[in-house]
Parts: C-alpha cells; sequence; structure tokens
C-alpha cells in the first residue's frame, strides 16, 4: 500500500483539491493523509491564543470569519444534496463546539483541541467531496489508531495494532483519508505532532503498515538547495539520502517536519517529495541510498540560544563537561551544537523553558554568558567534511559574523551559528559561494 501525504495548500482551494482528486484516483489502494486547509491552523491557534488571555470577542469574531470561509468553500465544492446537508451539519457542529470553548479554562488540552479541529474539518470535507466524485473513498478517525507516548514518541505499537484492527474493520475501499498532525497522548487527551505534524503522520503509518513508498505532496518541486523563500535561484535536488534529509530537516528545512524521516529509514521506505500542481515533476526521491557528491543543501533553523560557560577550574580538569551535561539532562533540554577550549564551552539549545534553572546551577560552577536570537546554518552533503571543495568554505568566514561553527560532528553536516537578523545575506551568500562558484 502507498501512503500519500498532501499539504495545507494542496487542500487550500478547490482548484488544488481537484488536483488532488485527480492524482489519488488511479485505483491503486492508498492511505492519504491530509492537513488542514491552509491557514486554518495559524487561525485556530490565534484564537486559542485569545481564549488564553481572555479576548472573548476577539476569539468569537475569528470563528465567525473562518465559519464563512468554510461555507464558502462548502458550497463551491458539493453540489450533491444529500451530501452538502451532511457537511454543512458537521462543520456547524465544529464551529458550534469552537464557540463554547471561548469561555472555557484555558489549558494545553483545550488548544490542543480546538487546533486539532483544522484537520477534521478538511478530511471529512474532502472525504464527501471524492464520494461526490464517485471515488471509492473511505473515512479513517486519527484519533482512533495515532498515539503518542510519555516522551512524545510514536507508540509504535498501539498504532500498527489500532491500524490494522480499523481497517480491517472499515468496508473495502480504494482510499482510506486520515488527517494529519493529531493524536492521543498517553492520557488519551488530545494532542499533535508539533507544528507541519502531517509529514511525520505520513510516515508513522507508513512504518506501521510497512509502505511500499510515502509521497509527500506539497506547494514545490521538490526539496530545494537552499530556503526558497529568501533565496532565488534555487534547484530542487533529485535524490536525498535519509541521512542528508534528516539533517535539513532537524536543521530548519520547512518543507518537512524535522522528525519526517526517523520512522521509515530503518526499513529503508523511500520518501518522495511531489508537486501537487505539477505532478509529473521528478520531486526528489529519499532513500539510503547516496547520490552526488559535495555540499548538496543548506539549512538553517532559528530561535537559537547560545550558552557559554566559562570555568578556570575547567583547565585541565576531568568531569566538567560531565558537570555541565548532567544539567541539560536534568532539565531535558537538547544540545544542539558544542565547541570547546581550554577554559570555556559554547553551546546551543533551542528550547528555553528551563533556560534559568539550567543558568542557576551552572553559576554554581562557572561564569555563564547567554545569547537569544542565534541562527543555526547548516550545509549537507555526504561526507562533505572530506570533499576537497569544502575548505573554500572557511574563505567566507570574512565576510560572514559566524558566532561558532561545527565542522566534524558528523561527516555530512557543518553547521554556523550566526545572528538571526544576518540570516537571508548569509544564506545568499553561501548561494554564490557554494553553488555558483563565486570566489570568495
Ligand atoms: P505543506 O503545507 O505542504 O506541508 P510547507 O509549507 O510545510 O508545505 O512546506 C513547503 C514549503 O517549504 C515550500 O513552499 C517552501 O517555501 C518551504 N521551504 C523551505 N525550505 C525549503 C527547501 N529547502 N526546499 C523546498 N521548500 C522549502
Ligand atoms: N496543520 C498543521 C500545521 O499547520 C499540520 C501540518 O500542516 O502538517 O502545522
Ligand atoms: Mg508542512
Amino acid at each position: 500500500m502507498l501512503v500519500l501525504k498532501f499539504g495545507g495548500t494542496s487542500v487550500g482551494s478547490i482548484e488544488n483539491m481537484t488536483n488532488v482528486k485527480n492524482i489519488i484516483n488511479d485505483g491503486q489502494r492508498k492511505v492519504v493523509v491530509l492537513s488542514a486547509m491552509s491557514g486554518t491552523t495559524n487561525a485556530l491557534v490565534t484564537i486559542s491564543e485569545c481564549i488564553k488571555y481572555k479576548e472573548i470577542e476577539n476569539a468569537l469574531e475569528l470563528i465567525s470569519d473562518l465559519h464563512k470561509t468554510y461555507i464558502q468553500t462548502v458550497n463551491q465544492l458539493i453540489h450533491q444534496s444529500d451530501l452538502q446537508s451532511e457537511v454543512e451539519l458537521y462543520v456547524s457542529s465544529i464551529f458550534d463546539t469552537l464557540k463554547t470553548t471561548v469561555n472555557d479554562n484555558y489549558s494545553t488540552t483545550l488548544s490542543n483541541k480546538i487546533v486539532a479541529q483544522g484537520e477534521l474539518l478538511s478530511t471529512f470535507i474532502f472525504s464527501r467531496f471524492l464520494l461526490q466524485e464517485g471515488l471509492n473513498a473511505c473515512l479513517l478517525p486519527a484519533l482512533d489508531f495515532m498515539r503518542i507516548d510519555k516522551s512524545n514518541e510514536p507508540d509504535c505499537f498501539y498504532i500498527r495494532q489500532n491500524f490494522n484492527r480499523i481497517i480491517n474493520e472499515l468496508p473495502e475501499a480504494d482510499i482510506y483519508i486520515t488527517q494529519g498532525f493529531i493524536c492521543l497522548d498517553a492520557e488519551g487527551q488530545i494532542a499533535n505532532l508539533q507544528r507541519g505534524g502531517s509529514d511525520y503522520t505520513a510516515t508513522i503509518i507508513g512504518a506501521a503498515i510497512h509502505a511500499e513508498e510515502i509521497q509527500i505532496w506539497t506547494d514545490i518541486d521538490g526539496f530545494h538547495n537552499n530556503d526558497p523563500r529568501v533565496v532565488t535561484d534555487t534547484h530542487a535536488i533529485s535524490n536525498l539520502s535519509f541521512d542528508e534529509a534528516a539533517e535539513l530537516a532537524y536543521f530548519g528545512a520547512k518543507i518537512l517536519h524535522p522528525q519526517t524521516v526517523t520512522p521509515v529509514r530503518d526499513l529503508d521506505i523511500p520518501v518522495r517529495l511531489k508537486d501537487t500542481n505539477s505532478p509529473a515533476a521528478h520531486g526528489t526521491l529519499i532513500t539510503n541510498s547516496i547520490h552526488g557528491e559535495g555540499i548538496k543543501a543548506i539549512a538553517a533553523k532559528d530561535g537559537i540560544t547560545a550558552i557559554k560557560i566559562k570555568s578556570a577550574r575547567m583547565l585541565l580538569a576531568y568531569g566538567f563537561l560531565k558537570k555541565v551535561f548532567e544539567i541539560f539532562e536534568k532539565y531535558e533540554t537538547s544540545i544542539d551544537m558544542i565547541t570547546t577550549s581550554e577554559i570555556a564551552i559554547s553551546l546551543t539549545i533551542d528550547d528555553t523553558k528551563n533556560l534559568s534553572e539550567i543558568i542557576s546551577e551552572l553559576e554554581k560552577f562557572a561564569r555563564v554568558e547567554v545569547d537569544s536570537f542565534r541562527t543555526i546554518v547548516c550545509l549537507v552533503g555526504h561526507h562533505i567534511v572530506y570533499h576537497p571543495d569544502t575548505p573554500k568554505l572557511f574563505q567566507i568566514l570574512q565576510d560572514v559574523n559566524v558566532r561558532m561553527i561545527s565542522y566534524g560532528g558528523s561527516s555530512n553536516n557543518i553547521s554556523l551559528l550566526i545572528n538571526t537578523g544576518d540570516k537571508i545575506e548569509t544564506l545568499r551568500k553561501l548561494n554564490r559561494y557554494v553553488f555558483d562558484l563565486v570566489p570568495a
């Protein structure tokens, strides 16, 4: 079986939904994972923030605006009267529920419940659209099988058991439509796989059913060699290895959720990135094979905090790093980059939830400096660390204000820490130096 995931823009207009229908209507049995229609999750997040800050009127207005958009979409998409009444009833019930939440006390669970409505809406509407168009499709509720455990990892055993049970209980269908992003947590409450999580849903399902292939359909013709939102002249890469894709996704390439390849890399299930508006384009195929050499792509991850830990006692001492790492472990905060000298360690984190506790503990034995608004720029390619062209990269250091550099931690990755304000210029400069071979 194949798993196909369609992102927000792919289901964000009548025209794109029609494209999706044509793509999936090929007679092959498949699971189709859908995101919320583009803009919906952002709107739901804002509604949830309004409830948090008791801005009830704003919340109600946003709910009403969103409801109007959905009424329009349904009217344009569904013409068959019985299906139209069914969808209108469903959409109204969702918006009625949303209206009742505005007076509830804010909690993470309430927010998760609100944010989950986007995928519930898109899948219901799209499944009825397929029925109207005569396709043999069936809705497969993600909350009946998708669950994360106490460490927020997918509960693979539960997912596999329940997915297979449900699919066997449902009427035989060619196309099973399910919600991306949403899941239950270990306590059975509504949760999610974090923003952009529908990609992750697709590979979790793909791993659970040992799919032949997972296809991630989006609004661009594949994984580009640099961020196309800020750099012109980028191009799609036809092949990436799981390792390369994992590094790029982790270090900020928005096209993939950071965890996307994790469930499938050991199972060697290919992941193909495809463009919904241009289905004939090759896209990007992610597998275990290695293709090409040198630096293949650049990505950037914002929201990084750098911490410098300085201690004269570090000089010739052993056990210092252990003491430092134990503090980060205690506060469940992972470290992205690290460099050391005789008397100082610099490291970066992206989760600052427990930053003040971490600093207090470090200050018991070291001087600590914290710098926010940093960005990690990451250059990726198979064994780039050994490639003869890579050292040329250092020539650009005279042009770019690099705060930290990590070279050799993995042979596929070189990371630079810069000020977030310098990001766009750095990505553009690197693009020229690395891919256009402009002398520095
Ligand atoms: P979807 O809603 O389909 O999940 P996303 O917006 O999450 O789509 O991801 C696709 C977008 O990611 C593209 O439109 C593009 O602007 C952005 N993007 C950022 N970095 C890259 C990259 N390296 N390659 C391709 N797209 C990228
Ligand atoms: N709808 C969710 C989001 O906007 C999940 C996704 O699109 O993958 O983050
Ligand atoms: Mg996405």
